[in-house]
Formats: structure tokens, C-alpha cells, sequence
């Protein structure tokens, strides 16, 4: 057991991440020069059809197949690294980053509360004694003039 401190969740789910994701030019090209045997499929864990690939290789039609997969294959490696994300970010308990976006919010951060500030509410509103600006409740100063409020 390692003494460093216990990393946060983001730093496993990239670590766990980039162990199973994906990478989709590998996909194309598995598919287009060895998607006789299926090795694309292997690729993504397809490990059926990556088999009944392998039996029909002598048959010529899995190389045409792998020719046209290797087109489908960007959008079935982002759907496979896609999938995986979503498994390892439900293991962990962490809500998942937004697809494509770099996950620059720590899950554990405190979310910013809506401030009530900014709610109308009319019977708190502050007019200021210099101008008669109305403020926001719970203003200090005036937003107008910068007079203090109360
Ligand atoms: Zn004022």
C-alpha cells in the first residue's frame, strides 16, 4: 500500500482513463489493414465479432468490411471511450465531466450557491438616501454612487 495521500477522484478517473481508452486513428488503421482477422474489434473489446472475423478471413469479405468499418470507427471509439468514462465515473461517485471538455471542476467543490442577492425581492430592495438608486438587497454601498447603505 503506498503513504501518499489519497488522490483526488479526478486524478484516478484520468489515471483509470487513459488505461482503457481508446485511441481512434489505432481504430482506423486496425481496421483498414488488419480487419481481415477482426483486430478492430478486438480493439474495442468486440471480442465476438473480432472471432467470427478471424473464422471468415479466407473469405475475403471481413477485408471489404474492415474497409468500409474503418469510416465508423472515430464515432464507435469515441462511443467505446465514452462508455468507459461513464463506468469509471460511476465507480468512483463522481458526476461525469462534460464529453470532449477538460474536467477543470473539482467534483468536490463546493458549487456555487445562488446568491439571493440577485433574486427580486422587493420588499428588501435598499434605495440609497444620496441618489434614490435602488440596490440589490443586501448591498453595503450604493451601486450607483458608492454611498453606504444603512
Ligand atoms: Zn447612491
Amino acid at each position: 500500500m503506498s503513504s501518499a495521500p489519497y488522490p483526488n477522484p479526478q486524478a484516478i478517473f484520468y489515471q483509470q482513463y487513459e488505461a482503457v481508452r481508446r485511441d481512434e486513428v489505432v481504430g482506423i488503421l486496425l481496421a483498414l489493414f488488419l480487419g481481415t482477422f477482426g483486430l478492430h474489434h478486438f480493439y474495442l473489446r468486440r471480442t465476438g465479432l473480432g472471432v467470427l472475423y478471424c473464422c471468415f478471413c479466407w473469405t475475403g469479405i471481413t477485408t471489404f468490411l474492415g474497409f468500409i468499418e474503418c469510416f465508423f470507427m472515430p464515432g464507435r471509439v469515441r462511443e467505446f471511450n465514452a462508455f468507459q468514462a461513464a463506468g469509471i465515473a460511476a465507480v468512483l461517485g463522481i458526476s461525469m465531466p462534460g464529453w470532449g471538455q477538460p474536467m477543470n471542476v473539482p467534483p468536490y467543490a463546493p458549487q456555487p450557491q445562488a446568491q439571493p442577492q440577485t433574486q427580486m425581492q422587493p420588499g428588501t430592495l435598499q434605495a440609497c438616501p444620496r441618489c434614490q438608486r435602488t440596490n440589490a438587497p443586501g448591498s453595503r454601498f450604493c451601486a450607483g454612487c458608492g454611498a453606504a447603505l444603512q
